[in-house]
């Protein structure tokens, strides 16, 4: 059979983590996300991965040549024979006509390329409410209003601006709010930066007929019952 060659796309918030994660478990294909590839590099003391660390620590794009090299090099890898999800990649039209070739110099094609559809405000109320236990457990204040208790709290002193409180009610524990979600602008800017990214690139594959939009904002479970219909749908 020909391997399945999926490429994810989302915006913040829209569950591309753990819909990677059912699609590796369910159809046993990795996940390749270059901001990790690259991340794994840090160790490495060779000019290359010095000089990937020094590109990503100014929120820059690591050239389309180097991040071309470090797919194929991870594409090539025995547990991508079946193909690959791959998240992150590709993030310009030049390296999507790459992969492209790539996969038809290989005998292979992609099979999809996965929207992970939500609306902004939604994106941007996932992040801006979330809350999070000490044992990891994610929670949002605009929906889980049963089981968080939540009011903003200002600064005595009117120096800053009001701070979000949150506790589980069943425990009284205080819930944590990432400093990164707790800045709109940083969200917004996030988004920004999404949406200048992906709309060449959605624009490419859609021309290519390869794009499949996902209905993002309902339920884990259900989404992922969606991405499998989708991708049973284009094996058969
Ligand atoms: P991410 O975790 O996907 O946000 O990636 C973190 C950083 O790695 C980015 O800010 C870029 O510097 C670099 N990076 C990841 N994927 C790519 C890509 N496809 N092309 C260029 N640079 C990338």
């Amino acid at each position: 059979m020909a391997g399945l060659y999926i490429i994810l796309m989302g915006v913040q918030g829209a569950g591309k983590g753990v819909q990677a994660a059912f699609i590796r478990d369910h159809y046993g294909i990795p996940h390749v996300s270059t901001g990790d590839l690259f991340r794994a590099m840090k160790t490495r003391t060779d000019p290359l991965a010095q000089q990937i660390q020094e590109i990503m620590r100014s929120g820059k794009l690591v050239s389309d040549e180097v991040t071309n090299e470090v797919v194929r090099e991870r594409l090539e890898q025995d547990d991508a024979s079946g193909g690959v999800i791959l998240d992150g990649y590709p993030r310009s039209p030049g390296q999507a006509a790459w992969l492209e070739q790539y996969l038809q110099s290989r005998g292979e094609k992609l099979t999809t390329v996965l929207l992970l559809d939500l609306d902004l405000y939604q994106a941007f109320r996932r992040a801006f409410g979330r809350v999070t236990s000490i044992s990891g457990e994610s929670y949002n204040i605009y929906t889980a209003s049963d089981a968080i208790d939540w009011q903003y709290v200002d600064d005595p002193d009117k120096q800053y601006p009001p701070r979000l409180e949150a506790t589980l009610k069943a425990t009284g524990e205080k819930l944590i709010r990432r400093p990164d979600d707790a800045s709109a602008h940083a969200i917004i800017k996030r988004i920004d930066t999404y949406l200048e990214t992906t709309q060449p690139l959605i624009e490419y594959f859609e021309a290519k007929g390869l794009v499949k939009r996902v209905d993002a904002s309902k339920d884990i479970e259900a989404v992922s019952r969606e991405i499998e219909q989708v991708i049973d749908g284009l094996r058969k």
